[in-house]
């Protein structure tokens, strides 16, 4: 059998710490590797395959789709696109829609309004406010964007215009506020960072702040978005509208799409201010309006909601069960479980032997972000086998 691992080892840049498994094939919430095993997948590709593997719904969409026209560019009208965004403008607050290839350039696309917000409202103010612990993308702008050490100290010197500060501080971003500043950038709840889930009435002090100040909200929902809480959009859940929202990972089911949305306040690109080759392809826009239509009209949103608390209560007892667990923590169908000591490496790999898959958050934690779909079978399953790693159970 071909050995992947010495191929990756010998031609592909090694930025990935892999996972000692080979996917083949996904079904659903169930993946199998290249020895035929089969794993349930509580990775979802890291929060993207909403719907599963293979989803019946994308697997029409791609093939129709590749059958009809795949691309056209920007120069000309898309009808895919277009369905797309009239389909989020009216299941959201927002009032237009730009849509690019993934998280981070929805996050660029958003700050890079707000600097022309900026320009044309504020007097020139450019900066924007980030928050500790934040993940919003890769590039050299969202790195200065993302106020982690690990991912900005290789690069310096960084992009100037963001500041970061302290997370779930309301004082924090007062401080940091002056006549330079056009917006803040928030997660609902940070995800990559470790899911931290703020205080309740913490959004909504953000959003009068910036109410008070005239400066734009831009909420970062690239994983919270798309049902992933137990809402179409996390900012439901708070009581907030934010200025303008960025979305990506769900909303394709698989294929590689991003978008931002905004008020009528914030529509203030013009011809020729921000483009894109690939972005709003016919080819992921019909599989993204198929996904995002299915979520709505089966209400796959409530079902992240029910099962995604079956699965926070199950957590929960196992956290009263065993003491290396110290935090559990999550909402809809992101979770995080903490614990005591740097033991997620082994976790995870114990539950690979036992056909489980989950994502090692941080050298304490674990994450799961289950495809939306699951049933609270699933939620046993995992759960059970999670158990049986932790109480030292032999294969
Ligand atoms: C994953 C993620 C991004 C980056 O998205 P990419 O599609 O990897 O570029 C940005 N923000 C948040 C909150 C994310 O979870």
């Amino acid at each position: 059998m071909t050995n992947w691992r010495e191929i990756e080892k010998k031609y592909y840049m090694p930025t990935f710490q892999r996972m000692p498994v080979v996917l083949v094939r996904g079904q659903g919430a169930r993946v199998w590797d290249d020895n035929g095993r089969e794993y349930l997948d509580f990775i979802g590709g890291l929060a993207v395959n909403s719907l599963g593997h293979c989803h019946p719904v994308v697997a029409k969409a791609l093939a129709k789709q590749g059958r009809t026209l795949t691309q056209t560019s920007n120069l000309l009208y898309s009808v895919p696109q277009l369905q797309l965004a009239e389909l989020l403008v009216k299941n959201s607050c927002f009032d237009k829609a730009f849509i690019c290839n993934s998280g981070t350039e929805a996050n660029e696309g958003a700050v890079k309004l707000a600097r022309r917000y900026g320009k044309l409202h504020l007097d020139g103010a450019y900066e924007v406010i980030t928050t500790f612990n934040s993940f919003h993308g890769r590039t050299l702008a969202m790195t200065a964007a993302t106020a982690q050490k690990k991912f900005q100290e290789p690069y310096t010197p960084l992009p100037s215009g963001f500041v970061n500060v302290e997370a779930n501080s309301i004082a924090a971003i007062r401080d940091a506020t002056n006549k330079r500043t056009c917006a803040v950038m928030l997660e609902p709840i940070q995800a990559e960072g470790g899911v931290n889930v703020p205080s309740e009435d913490y959004l909504k002090k953000v959003r009068q702040w910036c109410d008070r100040k005239d400066i734009l909200l831009i909420l970062d929902e690239v994983q919270t978005g798309m049902g992933r809480l137990g809402s179409l959009f996390g900012y439901q859940l708070y009581g907030i509208e934010p200025d303008i929202v960025t979305l990506a990972k769900g909303m394709g089911g698989g294929v590689p799409i991003g978008a931002f949305l905004c008020k009528k306040k914030a529509d203030v690109f013009k011809v020729g201010e921000h483009g894109s080759t690939f972005g709003g392809n016919p080819l992921v826009c019909a599989v993204a309006y198929a996904v995002t239509k299915y979520i709505i009209e089966n209400d796959v949103p409530g079902n992240a909601r029910r099962v995604g608390g079956y699965l926070g209560s199950r957590l929960a007892k196992l956290k009263a069960k065993h003491r290396s667990i110290v935090d559990v923590r999550g909402q809809g169908l992101l979770w995080a479980v903490e614990f005591k000591e740097d033991m997620a490496e082994e976790i995870m790999l114990r539950c690979i032997e036992k056909g489980l898959l989950i994502n090692k958050l941080k050298p304490n934690a674990i994450r799961l972000i289950p495809p939306l779909i699951i049933t609270k079978g699933d939620v046993d399953e995992a759960v059970g086998i999670l158990g049986k790693v932790l109480a030292g159970e032999a294969k």
